[in-house]
C-alpha cells in the first residue's frame, strides 16, 4: 500500500460567510449597516426565491409567476455588536429608508411583538465607533453570492455570471484616439496655415512680378510700420 501523499489546505470558499438572522418576535439587536440592502421581486414558496422574469427582464422564463404572486423581499447585510455577519429580511416599507442610510451606520434591528410584525432596522446612535478594523470590514459587503448559495438557483447564476462577463468586455479599455493638446492643435492648424499662405504669397508674387506693383501694405496709425514682437 502506497503512502498517503500530504495534501495541500483546501482554497477557502470564496464566499464570505453570512448567515439569516431570523429576529424572533419582541426581541431587538444593534449594530452596523455592512453594505448596501438588495432588494428582488421574488415569489414565496415556502421560501423566498428571486423571479426568474423580474430578475433578467424577461429574458427567463418564470416556473412561478402563474401559481404565484410577486413580492418585494428585502436583504439588509449587518454586523451585529458579537461581530457576527448576518442578513435580515425586511419587507417593502422598509426599502427607501434602508436605501438611504450608509455602510457602518449604528442601527437597532428589531421586531414587534405581532405575529406578523416585519423586522425594522432603524438608524440608532448607540455607539460611534465603526464595527471593527478587519480589512474585509471596511468596504461595504457585497451579499451577491451568498444569495445565490441561499437561492440555490444555478441557471440564475449563470445567467448573472454571463451579465458580468458582458460587462467586463465592454468595460475593457479600447485603443484611444490619438488626442492631442491645443497647442499641439494649433501648432498643427498653424502649420497648415502656414503652407497655404506660402502657397498664395508665391502666386501673388507672379502676379506682382507681372504687373509690378508693390504689395499692399495696411496703412499705420502713426507712419511707421508696425513691427511684430519678436
Ligand atoms: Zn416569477
Amino acid at each position: 500500500m502506497g503512502r498517503i501523499r500530504s495534501q495541500e489546505p483546501k482554497q477557502k470558499s470564496q464566499v464570505p460567510y453570512w448567515h439569516s438572522d431570523r429576529v424572533p418576535k419582541g426581541t431587538s439587536f444593534k449594530g452596523w449597516i455592512a453594505g448596501p440592502l438588495v432588494g428582488i421581486n421574488g415569489h414565496n414558496i415556502g421560501v423566498t426565491k428571486p423571479c426568474y422574469a423580474a430578475f433578467t427582464n424577461d429574458e427567463m422564463k418564470c416556473p412561478w409567476c402563474e401559481a404565484f404572486g410577486v413580492v418585494w423581499h428585502g436583504y439588509q447585510p449587518i454586523y451585529n455588536m458579537s461581530g457576527d455577519a448576518v442578513v435580515v429580511g425586511v419587507k417593502r416599507d422598509s426599502k427607501e429608508r434602508l436605501e438611504a442610510m450608509d455602510t457602518h451606520t449604528p442601527v437597532k434591528v428589531s421586531r414587534g411583538t405581532e405575529y406578523h410584525s416585519a423586522v425594522q432596522v432603524v438608524a440608532h446612535a448607540w455607539t460611534t465607533s465603526k464595527p471593527d478594523n478587519r480589512p474585509d470590514r471596511k468596504e461595504a459587503a457585497d451579499i451577491s453570492m451568498w444569495l445565490f448559495q441561499l437561492w440555490k438557483l444555478p441557471d440564475l447564476l449563470a445567467w448573472h455570471q454571463e451579465q458580468d462577463r458582458i460587462e467586463a468586455e465592454a468595460a475593457k479599455p479600447r485603443p484611444k484616439p490619438v488626442m492631442v493638446t491645443e497647442e499641439e492643435a494649433m501648432e498643427r492648424t498653424g502649420k497648415t496655415l502656414c503652407k497655404d499662405m506660402k502657397g498664395m504669397l508665391a502666386d501673388r508674387m507672379k502676379t506682382w512680378q507681372v504687373a509690378d506693383t508693390p504689395p499692399v501694405v495696411e496703412p499705420s496709425t502713426n507712419g511707421h510700420r508696425k513691427r511684430k514682437p519678436r
